[in-house]
């Protein structure tokens, strides 16, 4: 038995949570959730955007399956990662519509720990300063990910992405880093771009790029960027993974705009369950809930309108759901 911890969160995220839990409760294993509240709608009832209560909920848990959280964000799930000390945030940009998209399929693992996102700002007479923190640990440790992920996965490239060439000291300090992790990986070609210049190349050449590896701000972007490049923010799943700790949350937000309407596509959702399958060593059925997806997009009816069709979020998963 599995214990996971659910944080629907707001918007969206209570939709996709639940049909997520749809197609999961199908699985032959048995999962014993506790639910935690999280985000706006909590800080508005409880007046804490993120409760003790729900931290120490989320610490105990095998695994954390999270929705989203609108303006709060900051609050929730940035600091969620921290408590969790999940030092590495995975975002598999991979196509489920090759004829569409292409065989588009790349990890961006990105350092989910430092960098702008440590929120250390202050307001000065001009204006403000936020300071950005970069390691030589954390580098390492990220970097370290990136060549055990790309050997154990059978990729044969990294590619490190930057701006070392303007932040000579901090982003200077992670490429520096890199490249001597990479020394011991020496049947891994390694390559790095600065990040204006990967922005580019990822719409002109995606096929080139196998496993990223980034700073936090960058990952952030470039794997929205990467949605764009697959059909969407609606596909994208992550996991947020550390030594004793793994937190599984689609890489969108709370999308204010659909909200409530029973729209939401909750293919990255169960991406993200299938993520957390994986972390807890129950691969073949991750495995059997891709292929279904897969298939399910490819019929195009049974699927939500952001995907061609007219089903409702809980229509699909239950379609999926189906399947298995
Ligand atoms: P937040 O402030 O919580 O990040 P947001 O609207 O700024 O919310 P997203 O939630 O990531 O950011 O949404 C960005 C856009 O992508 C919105 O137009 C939204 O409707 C769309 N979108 C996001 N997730 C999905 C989804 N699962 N299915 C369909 N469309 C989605």
């Amino acid at each position: 038995m599995y214990n996971i911890a659910v944080i629907p969160g707001d918007g969206i995220g209570q939709e996709v949570v639940e049909a997520t839990i749809t197609v999961l409760d199908k699985l032959p294993i048995d999962f014993n959730y506790t639910y935690a509240q999280a985000g706006d709608k909590c800080n508005e009832e409880q007046g804490v955007p993120l409760p003790e209560e729900t931290i120490k909920i989320a610490k105990e848990a095998d695994a954390v399956l999270f929705g989203a959280a609108g303006e709060t964000a900051a609050d929730v799930i940035v600091r969620l990662r921290r408590e969790l000390n999940t030092f590495v945030n995975l975002r598999p940009v991979k196509s489920m519509q090759p004829e569409k998209y292409g065989n588009i399929d790349f990890m961006i693992v990105r350092e989910n720990t430092e960098d702008l996102y440590i929120g250390d700002e202050e307001e000065t007479p001009e204006g403000a300063i936020a300071r950005k923190k970069i390691t030589k640990a954390a580098s390492e440790k990220i970097s370290e990910y990136a060549f055990k992920y790309a050997k154990d996965t059978g990729r044969s490239k990294v590619t490190a992405v930057h701006k070392a060439n303007v932040l000579k000291l901090s982003d200077g300090l992670f490429k520096k880093t890199f490249y001597e992790v990479a020394e011991k990986y020496t049947d891994i070609e390694t390559n790095d771009f600065y990040v204006d210049a990967t922005a580019m190349y990822l719409i002109t050449n995606p096929l080139d790029f196998e496993v990223i590896v980034t700073t936090n701000l960058y990952g952030d972007i470039l794997s929205d960027e990467g949605a764009g490049l697959v059909g969407g923010l609606g596909m994208i799943p992550s996991a947020n993974i550390g030594d004793e700790n793994g937190l599984f949350e689609p890489v969108h937000g709370s999308a204010p705009d659909i909200a409530g309407q029973g729209i939401a596509d909750p293919v990255a959702t169960i991406l993200s369950a299938c993520m957390m399958l994986d972390y807890l060593g129950e691969s073949s059925y991750a495995r059997k809930i891709e292929e279904i997806i897969i298939d399910v997009i490819q019929e195009g009816t049974n699927v939500t309108p952001d995907l061609g069709g007219n089903a409702s979020t809980q229509e699909m998963a239950e379609y999926i759901a189906s399947k298995l």
